[in-house]
Parts: C-alpha cells; sequence; structure tokens
C-alpha cells in the first residue's frame, strides 16, 4: 500500500477512491477502522471512511488516530485527511482537531490545505473557497443544518479550529509551479506555520500541488488535490502501471435498485426508470410497517428477478414526504423507510441479487450496515462520483453502485447496468 487515506464520511471517501482509481491506483474502500491484526488489501491505496465529520471533536480525533494507526501498520507511505470541498466543519471542528492530532502523530510539523475541486465548481483564490462564482457563505452553505459555513476565509476558518497557525499558499505562487509551491510550503514550515491553505483554481494547480507536496507526510483536502498524488508514486518507480486499475470481478445474478432518496436528481431518475423498467413503489404512508413493506416489495420482485433490474422506490416528492413525517415524526419516517430497503436489499441478496444500486447517502449507509459489508474496492465510475464497487464482507459476493441523492443523469439506473456488460 502506498496511500493511506482517512476520510470523514462515507461518499467523500467513495469519491476520493474513485479519483484514484481514475488516476491509477487500485483502491479499496474500508468502511471504518479495521480491526488491529486485518491484513492491508491488494491495492495501491486504502480509504477508510469514517463517519467523524460531525461527530464530537474528540471522537473524530480518536477514530481518525486509530484509523492513521492501522494504515501505518500496513505499510502506508503517505496519509491523506480527505474533508469535503465545501470544507464542511463548526468553529470547533473537526477539520482542525483531527488534523492537528495527524500531523503530531506523525511528527510531520505541516501539513497543506486545499479544499478545491474546480471540475465540481470549488475553487479556492487568495484563501478564499467560492462555489461556482458566489463566496463559500453566500453559495447557501451558510445554512447548512449541520455545519454553517459562515465565512468563505479558510486562512480565518482554519485558524479557529487550531492552536497552530495558518498560511497562504497565493494563486500567484501556484501558477508558477510545482517547484516554487515547494518552496512557499517549505518556507511557511520554517516560519513556524502548521497549516498552508493553497489556492487552486484548475487542475492544472491541482496536479501542481500534488507534485509539490510528493515529501509531506500528511495531505489534507478534498479529493480534488488527490489528483497529482499517483504520478508520485508512478515517477519514484513504486506504481506499476495498471492496465485497469478499477477492475473488478464479474458476477452473474438478477439485478436491483433501491432508492430510499428524495432528492431532486433521484425523482427524475426513477421517474426515467418507470418508462424501462419494472417499479414498485413502498408506500408508508398507507403501510407504516418495515417488515410489511419489505415482505410486499420481495413478494412483488419474486418472479421478476433475472429479467430487466427491477427497481424498488420508496422516493417521494416533498408533499409525501412531509406527510409522513408529519405523521411518524421526521427521524421515525427516515428510520421506517431506511430499514424496510434494508431489509428489502438483504432479501433480495438471499435471492441471489449480485448486482445492486442503491441511492440515498443515508440510505446506503443502511444498507451497508445490514449486509456486513466492510470493504468496497473500487471499480469504473458510472457518472462521476459515482463507481461501480465489489462488495467484501456482505457473505455473499456483491456488486454494489452506492448513490449519494443528487449525483447521476436521469438515465443512471438504466446505465449502471451498461457499464457492467
Ligand atoms: P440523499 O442522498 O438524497 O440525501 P438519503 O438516503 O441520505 O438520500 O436520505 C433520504 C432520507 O429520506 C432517508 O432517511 C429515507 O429513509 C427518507 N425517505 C425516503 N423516502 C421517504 C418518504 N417517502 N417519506 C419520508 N422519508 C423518506
Amino acid at each position: 500500500m502506498l496511500l493511506g487515506a482517512i476520510a470523514d464520511d462515507f461518499t467523500g471517501a467513495t469519491d476520493l477512491a474513485s479519483m484514484l482509481v481514475r488516476n491509477g491506483m487500485r483502491t479499496v474502500q474500508r468502511i471504518g477502522v479495521p480491526p488491529a491484526g486485518e491484513p492491508p488489501p491488494d491495492a495501491d491505496a486504502v480509504v477508510v471512511a469514517l463517519k467523524s465529520r460531525t461527530a464530537p471533536a474528540a471522537q473524530a480525533v480518536s477514530e481518525s488516530l486509530a484509523a492513521l494507526h492501522w494504515l501505518r501498520k500496513a505499510g502506508a507511505r503517505q496519509f491523506f485527511f480527505k474533508y469535503c470541498s465545501t470544507f464542511d466543519s463548526t468553529e470547533k471542528g473537526n477539520i482542525g482537531p483531527v488534523a492537528d492530532a495527524l500531523v503530531a502523530a506523525l511528527d510531520a510539523g505541516f501539513a497543506l490545505a486545499c479544499p478545491a475541486f474546480p471540475a465540481n465548481a470549488r475553487s479556492v483564490f487568495q484563501g478564499h473557497l467560492f462555489v461556482g462564482s458566489t463566496l463559500l457563505n453566500e453559495s447557501g452553505m451558510e445554512h447548512h443544518p449541520l455545519t454553517p459555513m459562515t465565512d468563505a476565509n479558510l486562512v480565518r476558518v482554519l485558524s479557529h479550529q487550531t492552536d497552530g497557525t495558518v498560511g497562504l499558499v497565493p494563486y500567484a505562487t501556484v501558477a508558477a509551479g510545482a517547484g516554487t509551491i515547494r518552496k512557499a510550503m517549505t518556507a511557511l514550515k520554517e516560519q513556524g506555520r502548521r497549516y498552508a491553505i493553497v489556492d487552486a483554481v484548475d487542475d492544472g494547480h491541482l496536479l501542481a500541488i500534488g507534485e509539490a507536496a510528493a515529501g509531506h507526510a500528511l495531505i489534507t483536502g478534498g479529493s480534488g488535490v488527490a489528483m497529482g498524488l499517483p504520478e508520485n508514486f508512478r515517477r519514484a518507480g513504486l506504481l506499476a502501471q495498471h492496465r485497469d486499475p478499477g477492475a473488478l470481478t464479474s458476477l452473474d445474478g438478477p439485478a436491483a435498485v433501491l432508492s430510499g432518496s428524495c432528492s431532486r436528481a433521484t425523482l427524475g431518475q426513477v421517474a426515467f426508470a418507470r418508462e424501462h423498467l419494472p417499479v414498485f413503489a413502498l408506500d408508508a404512508l398507507r403501510v407504516p410497517d418495515a417488515a410489511a413493506l419489505a415482505d410486499a416489495a420481495l413478494a412483488w420482485a419474486a418472479d421478476k428477478l433475472g429479467g430487466p433490474p427491477v427497481v424498488i422506490a420508496a422516493s417521494a416528492p416533498p408533499d409525501q414526504v412531509a406527510a409522513l413525517q408529519q405523521r411518524l415524526g421526521r427521524d421515525a419516517a427516515g428510520a421506517l423507510i431506511e430499514q424496510a430497503l434494508a431489509s428489502i436489499a438483504e432479501g433480495l441478496v438471499a435471492r441471489r441479487v449480485r448486482r445492486l444500486v442503491v441511492a440515498g447517502g443515508e440510505t446506503s449507509g443502511a444498507v451497508v450496515q445490514r449486509l456486513g459489508v466492510r470493504s468496497l474496492r473500487i471499480g469504473a465510475e458510472i457518472d462521476p462520483g459515482v463507481p461501480w464497487t465489489y462488495a467484501e464482507g456482505s457473505g455473499a459476493p456483491l456488486l454494489l453502485a452506492l448513490k449519494s441523492g443528487n449525483f447521476g443523469a436521469r438515465d443512471f439506473f438504466l446505465r449502471a447496468f451498461e457499464v457492467l456488460a
């Protein structure tokens, strides 16, 4: 293993893993910290996915250190702390506290911080984070329910979260290329800065930053800045050329889609699927019982498995979601549907389904947990940020595609299976 990464949430981990595969590293995403003796997978990079973004800071730190400890033992040569490209955090953390702990544990003294991801319209200029053409604090992120971002000046934001000091590698330095960036970072480290926010507004900048960080023990940022890291390993003769770093064992068996996302993109994908595939709608308003919903869906699917992929969806427009939430309460409504879909996933796998698409971040979490999946080998992308994966630990072998709500084009549920063909 060359690169060991720690991600502060599940879909962010997949995003990073996909970026590494695209750039030539065979990558496995591990769900949670592996137990001490667990051997490393046969991969160039491992991304440990935590759920630490909004956890209490002390817990985020201890889980991140446990992940670091395992990755070190497993032989990783360089470490990456992945957070959101909108720098999602609170006044107290958790980006600062976790980065502080990792810098100290690695005795690194310094780490760059770069959430920029120009392909997704996140850029950093003079230390300020932009979403498209608006500053972070005017992008809607200032209203985020858990991590409201009310300041776009990342030097200031990170300074509030650390007892170290934060410098800046500005645009003009970054534009001058890897050598200049490297010198600027070394100078900041020598001045006693623990971090540098590094500007980047296009992929060329990210590649140069990656090259400049070849010798760094720890890099922190969004998945964008990881783009340049595989080339460092190749240049050092450590990373073999893989013909297809995202090659997955193919699996025959029935195919299915489970959708618990009510995001606009997913609603469009379910509507499109209705015109092409058999679709079963879970009606939790009429039957507010997870077991009964699961039984009905599995009975419906029974004689359809083996034909075109079956789609089972709880996805509903905002008025129906509100009606169920009013009846049961917000958390209970979400939990009811997550449990129903997790039971359906279990039932489908027991009925030999081997290719499964799940739509919805929380929904994916519930399904993966129920199936006992421990790790995901990352394969080809269906749409940006959503790869097929080979799931291990679930008893039966399984190809899984976990789609966060707003990802994917309208024909995603059809094309997902064409990518495998
Ligand atoms: P996304 O990635 O789009 O945010 P999630 O799976 O994270 O999707 O969240 C969607 C939430 O909505 C889940 O908790 C799910 O159980 C819940 N949900 C799905 N369908 C309905 C519905 N018809 N009524 C109420 N809640 C629903």
